[in-house]
Order: C-alpha cells, then structure tokens, then sequence
C-alpha cells in the first residue's frame, strides 16, 4: 500500500512535469522542463513552479540543491529524507533511501538540540560508468 497521491489528483501541469521527471534519466532544470513544455503551450516559468512545488510537496519530486535541479521520486520513504548520489560527470543522480541513514541524521540532531526540518544528503564523485570511462582514465 502507498499513501502517495496518484498522478490523476494532479493538476494537468503538474502530470505533466512528473512523466517528463519520470522519463528523464537525468535531474532536470526548471529551464529545462520549461524548454520542454514550449511545445504544449507553456511559456510561462511560474506555472512551472507551481508544478514543481505542488509535486515536490507530494513527495513526488525532490529538487537537488547541490545541481538546482529536479529528479522524480523513486523511492518509497514519505517524509523520511532523500539522499543523492550525483555523478559530477554525466549529471547522473542516484536516489538513496537508507533507514539506518535517517536514523543517524536525526539522532545526531536530537544530540544538537536541533529541530530538524528536512535532512539532505548530496553525495558527488562519479557514478560506476564514468568512473570506468577509458576516456576519463586517459585525461587523468
Ligand atoms: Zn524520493
Ligand atoms: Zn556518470
């Protein structure tokens, strides 16, 4: 069971934004889903992120910070955090849904007194592809 909205609840904007999220396998910029959506008649960025935020507030869309830019969820963690993997390489995000890793981070925020709102997590370095590119071996 999932307590997730289905994409029919959404707005007809914000569907669209997710299945262009869904399809990308990579993050993509609000300039980039904009660029997108030029075609089907939307020009305008703040209908842009008003999708990204209607869905980001469902949990359907995280935005990763260290990039600027946004990723479909693919994970099934609701109000738990998200944590990515990003290849500085080919932009490549990973999502990381780690119980354990939760639990640490909000551990270590109770020790501080702290009153968590949102963990976030960015790890960069290169993904498993690039990180055996020969092309990269050879510039190295
Ligand atoms: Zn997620
Ligand atoms: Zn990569």
């Amino acid at each position: 069971m999932t307590t997730r909205t289905r994409p029919t609840e959404l707005s007809p904007h914000s569907r669209r934004v997710l299945e262009l999220l869904t399809e990308s396998d990579k993050p993509l910029t609000a300039y980039d889903i904009l660029a997108k959506l030029r075609d089907v008649g939307i020009k305008a960025p703040p209908t842009v992120y008003r999708a990204l935020d209607a869905l980001i507030a469902r949990g359907l869309v995280h935005r990763v910070e260290s990039i600027n830019a946004f990723v479909a969820c693919h994970e099934e963690h609701m109000g738990k955090g998200a944590y990515f993997a990003v290849c500085t390489e080919c932009g490549g995000t990973q999502e990381v849904a780690d119980e354990g890793l939760s639990v640490l981070i909000e551990g270590l925020a109770s020790t501080l007194h702290f009153h968590l709102e949102r963990g976030i997590l960015e790890l960069q370095g290169l993904c498993a592809e690039c990180a055996h590119s020969p092309r990269l071996k050879a510039s190295a």
